[in-house]
């Protein structure tokens, strides 16, 4: 099976080629060619195999180019309780009657990221050798908290690669900033820019595409690549636990053989619920994909409307992962929807890039509504559902979760649908302790982030992850803070190519 450009319906590459090429040349996505089928026989076996032996059964439909030794090298490599806290790589738990929470945070940096960053170097560096590739990658990364950390415990010290981190410096929680600048390994770059997350992405992005730098780095025997979720190495992780999860709701006799359920997901650049959509079209039994947003509703609006608009106020939320006005993977969303037409695409995007504005067809308007539900949910009634959902069922959840949990609640009381309900949790509540804390003592509190982290440990009686316990005591290794500006000849210094 090959893969195609959402603006070029006719290009051809291997899984391999697009896992290291990141983007393609004409600036679109990579999209398999057709969506592979998963049986429910299958589906059911793979809740009889560990984790690891699941994802490798799932990858063998989607990386046809890889060979069965490779996927399970990259699976087993990935997927080890070495890296996650839960031999089951993620858990569920029952909210309340027929919801589940899929806790995907069980990995090193405690965000759902690590899903798909664990493997991710692994996939890469496989798909350089089957490509014959011989070049250093590096890997940069604009990162908004939870990506970067992600992408550094995944990339660290992996031989052929070197990774490079800009965060902006007052942008991410106290937390995640102790986690990024105390990373350990010979190849990570950590820098702080004096600016917000949309100057390091712009940054980021002027670096791939200058041909001089370009040059540079291929004189240098080098060569980029990215880590984001535009990479279908990073999408292609995500598409699996949402069948292991179904497998093993099944197994544990929670839903019926092929019963439909709906998929909770709390949204930011639309590439987990996409694959929640993969899932569903590799023939997954489910209902509907209820995509929740914070303040910034703009895909809240998009579905409901058909009508893409990110002109309008850009807000910091207590959800600091989901806060973004331009999700790049709904681009793959439409490609399919819109009858694989890149026309239509190089369209709307082009609109997009200079109106900040597009709408799509009523055909694409009426696949949307049978498949997605949207809602949103800001700051204050996120706070009001940890705290509820902590009283009522001694649950503790994040800032992210917590805005999914409040839109299915909307959703549920709007339509009265009773559909077996899995809500997919992104981090885990210590990452983002000063806020969960505030939510359920009802007031901020002025103590250091790792007293923070006691009280919730009382109050929720959680484990505290020991990758973030031993923050505390780590030192901090990267302390550089840079201009706009100065980005690219940082980056080329780092690499000692100037
Ligand atoms: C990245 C992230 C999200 C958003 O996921 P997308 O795939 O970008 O939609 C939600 N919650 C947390 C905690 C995240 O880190």
């Amino acid at each position: 099976m090959f893969y195609k450009s959402t603006r070029n319906s006719g290009l051809k590459v291997s899984s391999a080629q697009a896992i290291a090429q990141g983007i393609s040349e004409d600036g679109g996505l990579f999209v398999p060619e057709e969506i592979p089928s998963i049986t429910m026989e299958e589906i059911k076996s793979v809740g009889d195999m560990s984790y690891a032996e699941g994802a490798a059964f799932i990858f063998s439909k989607l990386l046809t180019d890889f060979t069965d030794a490779e996927l399970k090298y990259c699976t087993e490599s990935a997927y080890t309780d070495k890296k996650f806290a839960t031999a089951d790589i993620t858990e569920i738990s029952h909210l309340f009657d027929g919801t589940y929470v899929l806790e995907l945070w069980h990995g090193p940096t405690c965000a759902f990221k690590d899903m798909a960053l664990q493997i991710l170097p692994y996939l890469l560096t496989t798909s350089l050798k089957k490509l014959d590739v011989h070049k250093k990658v590096v890997i940069l990364v604009a990162t908004s908290g939870d990506t970067g950390k992600a992408a550094l415990e995944g990339f660290a010290d992996v031989e052929g690669t070197a990774i490079m981190v800009f965060y902006p410096q007052d942008g991410v929680s106290d937390m995640q900033k102790m986690q990024m600048t105390t990373q350990d390994g010979g190849n990570v770059t950590v820098c702080a820019l004096k600016g917000n997350f949309d100057d390091c992405q712009n940054g980021v992005k002027a670096i791939f595409t200058d041909d001089d730098i370009k040059k540079k780095l291929e004189e240098g025997g080098m060569m980029f690549s990215s880590a984001n979720s535009i990479n279908w190495g990073r999408l292609a992780p995500q598409i699996i636990y949402y069948i292991s999860a179904y497998s093993r709701l099944m197994k544990d006799g929670e839903i019926k053989e092929g019963e439909k359920i709906n998929i909770v997901v709390p949204t930011g650049n639309f590439g987990n619920i996409l694959a929640a959509y993969y899932a569903k079209r590799m023939g997954l039994p489910v209902n509907m994909l209820i995509c929740a947003s914070n303040a910034n509703n703009v895909l809240t609006d998009f579905i409901n409307t058909g009508i893409y608009d990110r002109n309008r106020e850009f807000i910091t939320t207590i959800s600091p992962s989901m806060d973004i006005l331009i999700s790049s993977n709904l681009e793959r969303l439409l490609y399919i929807l819109g009858g694989e037409n890149d026309e239509l695409i190089k369209e709307w995007f082009g609109e997009l890039a200079k109106s900040g504005r597009y709408e799509v067809t009523e055909n694409v308007k009426k696949q949307l509504s049978e498949n997605f539900r949207a809602g949103c949910c800001d700051d204050e009634r996120t706070k009001a559902t940890i705290k509820a959902v902590y009283d009522k069922y001694s649950y503790t959840l994040d800032t992210h979760t917590a805005v999914a949990v409040c839109v299915y609640q909307d959703y549920r009381e709007q339509t009265g649908d009773m559909t077996k309900t899995v809500i997919a949790s992104t981090a885990s509540p210590y990452k983002f302790s000063g806020s969960v804390l505030e939510a359920i003592e009802g007031q901020p509190s002025g103590d250091g982030e790792f007293v923070k982290v006691e009280r919730l440990h009382k109050a929720s009686g959680y484990d505290v992850p020991r990758s973030l316990a031993e923050l505390e005591s780590k030192e901090r290794r990267f302390t550089d803070s840079i201009e706009r500006d100065s980005m690219q000849s940082y980056v080329l210094s780092a690499l000692g190519l100037e």
